[in-house]
């Protein structure tokens, strides 16, 4: 946990120097209204999403009572390669499912509605869906039997890409291209909030891009920096309350759909 923190504050405090110092979007829409917001949802999230771990974790006894295949595998390099791909492309599949079902998208909505991305989109989440996932995630570790050390280094990468992903930093077109061949990068993730449904419903990845690539939901656009971000039908700054609230509001939107995929 303490590790956890360490790395989770240092990765905020440096994309949080480096997204002002190097911007890819040089406007941003309402910052400290909604970083407030996004950060208070993602304290939030942070104690409740510890809480679940702490009592899941204690009453399915991780690394002692269930020995499942993962634990039965000898090479520890194996064991660590496997464990990293079960649980990222576990995170892939949780979030395509969140654009796919109409009821998981009223909550995971409040994520795009953000209207413009920095560091702090990273921590936008609805505190039901971070518990939603955080379960069949935590009995699937069980249930195969990851060992808690490389649980904690998939969850320390992800603190880092995720977190670098939102963030409004400005990478060289060709050097992001090139880290997007492995992993998520900040333009491989702008396409993923854009308001075009076909390009919201893509680039799912968390940490690596491979998934995208296999199952046919990855998508690239070469003018970027047009992007407009958001969800055309949500056009408030949400306060705390208005964003808990957002799932069960009567406001009208639109269900994006998935459509079959064209090249851009
Ligand atoms: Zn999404």
């Amino acid at each position: 946990m303490t590790v956890k923190f360490f790395v989770l504050i240092a990765t905020i405090f440096s994309l949080l120097i480096l997204e002002n110092k190097f911007p890819f979007f040089s406007y941003q829409n309402s910052w400290l209204s909604r970083i407030t917001n996004n950060l208070e949802l993602g304290v939030i999230n942070s104690i409740s999403s510890s809480l679940l771990t702490i009592a899941i974790a204690q009453y399915f006894s991780f690394d002692g009572l269930h020995q499942g295949i993962i634990a039965t595998i000898s090479s520890p390099v194996m064991t660590g390669i496997l464990s990293f791909l079960i649980i990222d492309i576990y995170m892939y599949f949780w979030h395509r499912s969140m654009h796919v079902f109409p009821l998981a998208w009223r909550f995971h909505r409040l994520h795009h509605t953000d209207r413009s991305m920095n560091i702090s989109t990273a921590y936008r989440f609805h505190p039901i869906e971070i518990i939603g996932s955080s379960i069949p995630k935590l009995i699937l570790i069980w249930w195969l039997g990851i060992s808690s050390n490389f649980v904690l280094i998939y969850e320390l990468v992800f603190t880092v890409i995720v977190a670098l992903h939102h963030s409004n930093l400005y990478l060289p077109a060709s050097i992001d291209r090139i880290l997007a061949q492995l992993i998520v990068t900040p333009n491989y993730h702008r396409i993923h909030h854009s308001q075009i449904v076909t390009e919201t419903n893509s680039n799912y990845g968390s940490v690596l891009t491979w998934w995208d690539r296999i199952f046919g939901t990855y998508r690239s656009r070469l003018d970027l920096v047009n992007i407009q971000l958001g969800v055309s039908d949500e056009v408030r700054d949400l306060n705390i309350w208005q964003s808990l609230l957002l799932p069960i509001s009567n406001q009208k939107y639109q269900q994006p759909k998935e459509v079959p995929e064209e090249d851009v």
